[in-house]
């Protein structure tokens, strides 16, 4: 028999399951209220006391961004062929299956044509529940693609960043998407078509060290997490404590690394904005321009 015995339970932990079935109301991280969910997805999923800002899937994103919530998708089917035959605790393989099923897409990113404010244009919409939203060799070649379709059809680009950063299960074949994607971005400036990026919470690792911070105009939205490295890694290696918000939204633009930050209910607005700035408004959408010396065919109703 023992000489001690623990007569009581062990105190119980706050964070005790809920009663409310799962799903039903979410508690806001942030300012801790609980939102009824159905209220939340109305409200593109920011809080409606603090404006936080919860992640949206790639899905929602394109609802969010195109008119009538209609799109056509492209390159749907691509899928990665794990080139390394990778392995860490569990084969690549059965982590891609497993994100296949669970989210219901071929790989971390959807690529779309449809339109913002009437502007035809091509959308990459990454996700991040499919491995961190990470950059491999399916997600390179389809952003890639995404970029050479709007400079066959004279498209502006809107990539919509939520990544962890390169896949590590496709080594160095993922690395090479930054300077692929980067290349094609490139064509697509030459061409002088616009190209817009949107950072969202979070954008780290090689996602940010390329595409995400090459666009003629960067957006964040409010108080995501930005970076290449951790700020757990930074302050290890540089033995140095790290400023107040450091690698969030705000900081970033009063640092001059980013162009805006933008609630995500004005997110639309502001990219169509920002692409009629960027003259990427097709020509026959505008009314004829009247040409002095021009003969009107339709005769003007007189007024006197
Ligand atoms: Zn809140």
């Amino acid at each position: 028999m023992a000489w001690f015995k623990k007569a009581r339970k062990p105190i119980e932990t706050t964070e005790k399951s809920s009663r409310v079935p799962e799903g039903l109301w979410v508690k806001c991280p942030s300012c801790g209220r609980a939102i009824y969910n159905k209220e939340l997805v109305a409200g593109r999923k920011v809080c409606p006391s603090c404006a936080h800002h919860f992640r949206m899937s790639a899905t929602e994103r394109l609802q969010l961004l195109f008119d009538r919530e209609a799109w056509t998708e492209h390159d749907a089917g691509l899928r990665s062929l794990d080139p390394l035959q990778f392995e860490d605790t569990k084969p690549y393989r059965a982590r891609l299956e497993a994100s296949i099923k669970a989210t219901g897409l071929q790989d971390a990113v959807i690529v779309a044509t449809g339109e913002i404010d009437g502007i035809e244009t091509v959308v990459a919409s990454m996700e991040y529940s499919f491995i961190g939203g990470s950059m491999g060799v399916v997600v390179g070649e389809k952003i890639t693609r995404a970029a050479e379709t709007a400079l066959a059809r004279r498209m502006p680009l809107v990539v919509v960043s939520c990544s962890g950063g390169a896949r590590m299960m496709e080594g160095a074949l993922s690395l090479m998407q930054m300077a692929k994607v980067s290349a094609a971005l490139a064509r697509l400036d030459r061409a002088k078509l616009p190209f817009i990026s949107v950072l969202t919470d979070p954008t780290t690792g090689g996602v940010t060290a390329s595409f995400a911070m090459l666009g003629d105009v960067n957006i964040a939205e409010p108080k995501a997490l930005i970076g290449f490295a951790g700020p757990r890694v930074i302050e290890q290696t540089i033995r140095q404590k790290l400023p107040e918000g450091f690698q969030r939204s705000e900081f970033l633009v009063e640092h001059g690394m980013l162009d805006l930050v933008v609630d995500r209910r004005d997110l639309k607005a502001t990219i169509a904005r920002a692409l009629r700035f960027m003259r990427a408004v097709p020509a026959p959408a505008e009314p004829p321009m009247a040409v002095a010396g021009a003969v009107d065919p339709a005769p003007q109703p007189s007024t006197s």
